[in-house]
C-alpha cells in the first residue's frame, strides 16, 4: 500500500509499504483521511524526534473505518467510522491508565510520542492500532473528524484546562490555522467568548472574520487596542497562542488582565522571560498544555457531532503529501489540509 513516510532527517517521502494486520487486541483500519498538522513540518524539516526509529508513517490526525479485527476485539464492527487518539503513553503509569497518555509519567523516556510521530501513522491506505485507541465518530464528514484528533483536541484541552474562564470571556487566538480556527469556534461555543484573532495572513483572517471573531488584528500593537476597546482596558481572560513564535511571545502576556493565563500551544521557538517584579500582570499563569485525553476527544467528537464545529478542510489526495507539505510550509493552506488515500 502507499504510505508517505519519514526516511530521514528532512526527506519524508511517498513508498510502498506492506499492508498491516491486526495482532490480539488490534483493529485495523482504511484511512478515510490524515491530516497534515504543521507539528508534521517541524518534524520533517527542524529535528523534532530526531531521535526516533525511521523510517516510519506519518500521521496523527486520522480518520478511518473498522476493516478487520483482532482477537479479543469487540464491539468495532467492520465499516464503523472512528477516529484514533494518538498520544502514546508507557500504558502502566496512573495517567496511562486513566486514557491521559498525553501527560504519561515517562513521557520523556517513550521511543514515539503518538500514532505518526514515532510509530507508522495515518498517511496509508491502512493503519493497524490498539482497539483501545479508537473512538466511534459516525456520521462526521471523514475530513472534520480527522482534524478533531488533534487540531480539536488540542484546542479543546487548551481551552478547558485554561483556569477560570467564564461564560463572556475574552479571549485572543494567535494564529488562525489549523488549531487556531477551531479553537476560535469552540471559545464561542464553550464560553459564549468574545474572540481577538490575531494573524499575519489575510486569509487566515479572512476565515476568523467568517467565524464571527469580535477583532480580527494583524499584530501585538492592533491587538492591544482591540483587547482595551472590549475589555474597557482590563486586559483579556486568556491569550491562546497557536504560532509561539518569538514574534508572539514578545506581546501575548502583555494582553492580558490580571490572573489572566498565556497558554503556549505553537512550538515556533518563542520563549517568555519571567521575573516577578517586572511588568507581567500580577497572577499570571502560563500553561504549556499537549495535546489531550482519550476522554477530551470523546467531548469533542460530541461537540462535532451536533454540529458545533466546521473544519475548513482543503482535501488532497495522499498522492501529493509532499507538495501538500509544502503548501503548509509556504502558508498557503487556510484552515487545515486533509490527505486522501
Ligand atoms: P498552521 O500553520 O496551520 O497555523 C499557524 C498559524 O499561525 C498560521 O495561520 C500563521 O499564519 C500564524 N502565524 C505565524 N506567525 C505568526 C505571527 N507572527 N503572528 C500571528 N500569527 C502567526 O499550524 P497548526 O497546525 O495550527 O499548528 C500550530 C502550532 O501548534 C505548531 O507549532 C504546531 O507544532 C503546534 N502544535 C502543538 C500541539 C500541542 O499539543 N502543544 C499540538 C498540535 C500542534
Ligand atoms: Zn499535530
Ligand atoms: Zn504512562
Amino acid at each position: 500500500m502507499r504510505a508517505f513516510r519519514l526516511v530521514g532527517a528532512g526527506d519524508a517521502r511517498l513508498g510502498d509499504v506492506p499492508e498491516p494486520s491486526p495482532g490480539p487486541g488490534q483493529v485495523r483500519l482504511a484511512v478515510s483521511a490524515a491530516g497534515v498538522c504543521h507539528s508534521d513540518l517541524h518534524v520533517i524539516h527542524e529535528g523534532v524526534g530526531a531521535a526516533w526509529a525511521m523510517p516510519f508513517t506519518l500521521g496523527h490526525e486520522i480518520c478511518g473505518t473498522v476493516a478487520e479485527a483482532g482477537d479479543g476485539v469487540s464491539g468495532l464492527e467492520p465499516g464503523t467510522q472512528v477516529v484514533v487518539h494518538a498520544p502514546l503513553g508507557c500504558g502502566e503509569c496512573a495517567r496511562c491508565r486513566a486514557g491521559v497518555t498525553n501527560y504519561c509519567d515517562r513521557r520523556r523516556e517513550l521511543p514515539a510520542a503518538g500514532i505518526g510521530l514515532g510509530v507508522d501513522g495515518g498517511m496509508a491506505e491502512s493503519i493497524v492500532v490498539d482497539a483501545g485507541a479508537v473512538v466511534p465518530a459516525p456520521g462526521i464528514d471523514p475530513c472534520l473528524a480527522a482534524t478533531l484528533t488533534d487540531a480539536g483536541l488540542t484546542s479543546y484541552h487548551a481551552l478547558t484546562s485554561a483556569r477560570g474562564l467564564e461564560k463572556g470571556a475574552l479571549i485572543v487566538v494567535i494564529g488562525v490555522g489549523g488549531l487556531g480556527h477551531l479553537a476560535l469556534q469552540m471559545a464561542q461555543e464553550l464560553f459564549d467568548a468574545r474572540v481577538v484573532a490575531v494573524d499575519t495572513r489575510p486569509e487566515a483572517l479572512g476565515l476568523a472574520e467568517t467565524l464571527g471573531a469580535d477583532a480580527v488584528v494583524r499584530d501585538g500593537r492592533e491587538a492591544a487596542a482591540a483587547v482595551h476597546r472590549l475589555s474597557g482596558g482590563w486586559g483579556a481572560d486568556a491569550v491562546l497562542d497557536f504560532a509561539g513564535v518569538p514574534a508572539t511571545t514578545a506581546f501575548g502576556t502583555g494582553l492580558l488582565r490580571t490572573a489572566g493565563e498565556l497558554v503556549l500551544v505553537g512550538s515556533g521557538g518563542g520563549s517568555f522571560e519571567v521575573t516577578k517584579a517586572g511588568t507581567l500582570p500580577q497572577g499570571l499563569r502560563i500553561s504549556v498544555p499537549f495535546w489531550g485525553s482519550r476522554t477530551e476527544l470523546e467531548e469533542v467528537v460530541a461537540l462535532a457531532a451536533r454540529g458545533a464545529l466546521r473544519t475548513e478542510a482543503t482535501a488532497a489526495p495522499l498522492d501529493e503529501a509532499a507538495e501538500a507539505m509544502e503548501r503548509l510550509h509556504r502558508g498557503e493552506i487556510v484552515g487545515r489540509c486533509v490527505l486522501v488515500p
